[in-house]
């Protein structure tokens, strides 16, 4: 049993969905104001296929602080866990 550990990193362009562990989750960093906020990555792997790559989301990101798609950023992180 791995040691728990908290980790986030950035999705690079190999990452699909179905890459993604049960314990982790996908969260969206907007470049313009720093806001992170967690998605909802079982919503958008049902809506893009859990094959895609994570990445084909960014460009649809959209900021609410900013009121725009500035929001170009996104990582995954270890949620947690029961
Ligand atoms: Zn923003």
């Amino acid at each position: 049993m791995a040691k728990l550990r908290v980790y986030m990193a950035f999705v690079t362009n190999l990452d699909a969905f179905i890459d993604l562990a049960s314990y982790e989750i996908l969260f969206a960093v907007c470049t313009e104001c720093g806001r992170a906020k967690q998605i909802d990555r079982y919503g958008l792997a049902k809506k893009y296929g859990v094959y895609s790559p994570i990445n084909v989301i960014r460009p649809k990101l959209f900021c609410k602080a900013c009121d725009r798609r500035t929001v170009s950023v996104v990582g995954r992180a270890n949620g947690p866990r029961d």
